[in-house]
């Protein structure tokens, strides 16, 4: 199946970039990871491609005092690979080995996963977790938004049609225990239920962030039930007591990967198994 005729363009720089994009009609290319498949199935039909991948203001991985900033196309396989990542954000970099498969991970990119906006998708849930920021800019200015603002519903962003997702920026955090787990049918696959933790503990919880993706239609935080955590100590019993609420709390959907039930089934014992390594909880 091929893609429709359209035009492709190839800009010198952002400005240049965000210049295209004004005119409308205009989808940005990343990894092509996603879009590609939606052109050949005519989900999308824009007049022109515009390639962001020559684009070296986007690929880069930067280093602050207090935050690590991302550009948006560096690939999946750049976070893997990344000495940065791996020490600053770990939690990233547990994600970003689990995501597809090697041909996937060395196309796809951070930015093109995050304005896909797929419910399944692993990234949406860890910048959730992380509090991180996006960094959305057009040809008229640069804006910051939250993680937990930036994602609509499925497929849907905050993103304005004239706006590139450009830098992710990401606190530095110090003395968290993390985890990304991730249940799939096969290997490869986007999750049937995935859960991003990040927690500091100092005999009871200091700070907890839970974030799951697959059980909604975007990145799901029960923010209430993290704070009904703090300053508690962590035990099997307040465990599994946070996994039964947060499960009933979402409305769990169905599709070719798993009922509605079996999701919520997952979501519960996954739930459960994480928070137990993450807190160092043993039975
Ligand atoms: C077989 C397979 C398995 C996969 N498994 C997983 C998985 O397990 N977990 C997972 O999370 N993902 C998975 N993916 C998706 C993968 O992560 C893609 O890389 C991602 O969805 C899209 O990234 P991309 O760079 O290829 O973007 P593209 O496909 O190029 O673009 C995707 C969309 O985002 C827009 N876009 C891209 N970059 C920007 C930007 N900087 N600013 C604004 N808009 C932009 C495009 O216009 C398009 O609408 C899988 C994909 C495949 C094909």
């Amino acid at each position: 199946m091929y893609p429709p005729q359209l035009g492709y363009y190839r800009p010198v720089s952002l400005s240049d970039a965000l210049d295209f994009l004004s005119n409308g009609d205009v989808k940005p290319l990343a990894g092509g990871q996603s879009l590609i498949p939606m052109l050949k199935f005519r989900i999308l039909k824009p007049k022109f491609l515009l390639d962001l991948n020559p684009l070296k203001e986007l690929n880069h991985i930067s280093v602050g005092e207090d935050s690590v900033i991302i550009g948006a196309t560096v690939t999946h396989d750049s976070l893997v690979k990344s000495g940065t990542v791996r020490i600053d954000l770990p939690l990233l970099h547990q994600s970003a080995k689990k995501v597809g498969d090697m041909q996937v991970r060395n196309m796809g990119t951070i930015g093109g996963s995050l304005a896909n906006a797929d419910p399944s998708a692993d990234y949406p849930a860890v910048v959730t977790a992380y509090n991180a920021k996006l960094r959305l800019q057009s040809s008229k200015g640069v804006r910051e938004v939250e993680a937990k603002d930036f994602f609509k519903g499925p497929y849907t962003t905050e993103l304005r049609e004239d706006e590139l997702l450009v830098e992710i920026v990401f606190p530095k955090l110090k003395g968290y225990n993390y985890k990304y787990a991730k249940v799939v049918r096969r290997a490869g696959d986007f999750a049937l239920v995935g859960m991003a933790v990040l927690a500091k503990v100092d005999g009871v919880m200091k700070d907890i962030r839970i974030a799951y993706t697959g059980v909604s239609d975007k990145p799901f935080r029960p923010y209430e039930l993290e704070k009904s955590l703090l300053d508690t100590k962590p035990s099997e019993n307040v465990i599994r007591d946070f996994a039964e609420k947060v499960a009933s709390q979402v409305n769990t959907p169905s599709d070719s990967r798993g009922s509605s039930e079996y999701r919520k089934k997952v979501m519960k014992a996954l739930t459960v198994n994480t928070l137990k390594e993450v807190l160092g909880v043993v039975s």
